[in-house]
């Protein structure tokens, strides 16, 4: 004797599709996340989030990647929880490591002197690989040169909103090459020569920088120094083939050879939107709204009511930091000459 089921079960085996994917074309594209075995735990509540508000629908795929082999348990639980196909990938050992033109000696002493002066990430190695890695190497892994699209996520963050369309066919439709929802100013300690390693190639390449850049965003004073102004990387959406193109690897070897991820602290965040901002169109680099983010210790919550409203949002929107006053958005907004959203004021 079996029990009736309380609800009805069209066919004993099958499990019923929560929502179909939407229909519609897909582009050519992956979500794609850095990290350890250790970050499991944190990785899966980000990848919860992105599939519930975007994911389960369009079902694209998420590369992984790690300088050590990822263990059963971090691909067991990251691949049943992303709806499309996971990889996961071994970062060769010329990505991570430090090139031949460094200095260790003088390397080592940096990290003591940024340890005692207590500057966040300061003496950590592997720090600045990663920076190194994301600035220069994660786009032409293995794996992701099977792409076009690229979206990272990080460990431990937020998506407090719906996202109703695809961000990657937006891109595309309208021409966008990069994108960001955050921006802010880098600290100054950990990038104190980057601008002259910017300067230097700009000298060398004067062919890659694009007429229409942003340099307002990046400098008050046309290019003479650094405003620091930077798009936060932790989010990112953006086009691989940029990355892959001349323009971008000159520039990066051009910083790479300077050594600054290692006698400073560079960041990948400062590197690629320097990058995106005098490689670029102003116009290729476009902010996301209506995508509400999370990463400690930034709120990116949508401005305007209507839009929260309709998106099912769970930010709050006193939190929301573009337009405070250590937030670069402004500027963004002000380069392209775009009117504020309607209620920015009550966020200020
Ligand atoms: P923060 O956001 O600048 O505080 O730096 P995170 O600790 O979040 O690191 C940035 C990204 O790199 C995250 O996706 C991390 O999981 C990843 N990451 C940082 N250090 C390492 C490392 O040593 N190995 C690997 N595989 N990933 C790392
Ligand atoms: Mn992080």
């Amino acid at each position: 004797y079996a029990a009736e089921p309380t609800s009805p079960n069209p066919k004993y085996g099958e499990v019923n599709e929560l929502s179909p994917p939407a229909p519609g074309e897909r582009m050519n594209a992956t979500f794609v996340t850095l990290a350890r075995n250790s970050d499991l735990w944190e990785i899966a509540r980000s990848i919860r989030q992105v599939e519930d508000r975007f994911n389960r629908n369009y079902n694209y795929d998420w590369v992984f990647l790690n300088d050590k082999p990822f263990d059963d348990a971090f691909k067991k639980v990251t691949s049943s929880l992303v709806s499309g196909k996971t990889h996961y990938g071994e970062i060769a050992e010329e990505h991570w490591s430090f090139p031949s033109w460094i200095d260790q000696e003088k390397a080592r002493q940096v990290r003591e002197d940024m340890a005692q002066r207590k500057i966040i990430y300061g003496d950590s190695i592997s720090y600045r690989h990663m920076c190194r890695f994301e600035s220069g190497f994660f786009f032409r892994q293995p794996l992701m040169m099977n792409y076009e699209w690229y979206w990272r996520v990080e460990p431990s963050v937020e998506l407090f909103c719906d996202v109703h369309y695809d961000p990657f066919k937006f891109m595309r439709d309208n021409k966008k090459k990069y994108s960001f929802v955050i921006s802010l100013y880098e600290y100054v300690e950990t990038i104190p020569t980057l601008w002259d390693s910017v300067k230097k190639f700009i000298k060398q390449h004067p062919e890659h920088i694009h007429k229409d850049n942003s340099m307002k965003f990046l400098s008050d004073d046309n290019g003479d120094t650094y405003n620091k102004c930077h798009f936060w990387s932790n989010f990112e959406i953006g086009n691989l083939n940029w990355l892959r193109s001349k323009a971008y690897i000159d520039f990066f070897e051009t910083l790479d050879k300077d050594g600054g991820f290692f006698y400073e602290r560079w960041g990948d965040a400062p590197v690629h939107s320097i990058g995106a901002g005098l490689l670029l169109d102003k116009s290729e680099i476009h902010f996301f709204n209506d995508i509400a983010y999370y990463h400690v210790p930034f709120t990116h919550c949508p401005t305007g009511e209507d839009v929260r409203v309709k998106l099912k949002c769970h930010c709050d929107p006193s939190q929301n930091f573009d337009w405070k006053g250590y937030s670069c958005t402004n500027r963004f907004f002000e380069m392209n000459g775009y009117d504020k959203p309607k209620g920015w004021e009550e966020q200020a």
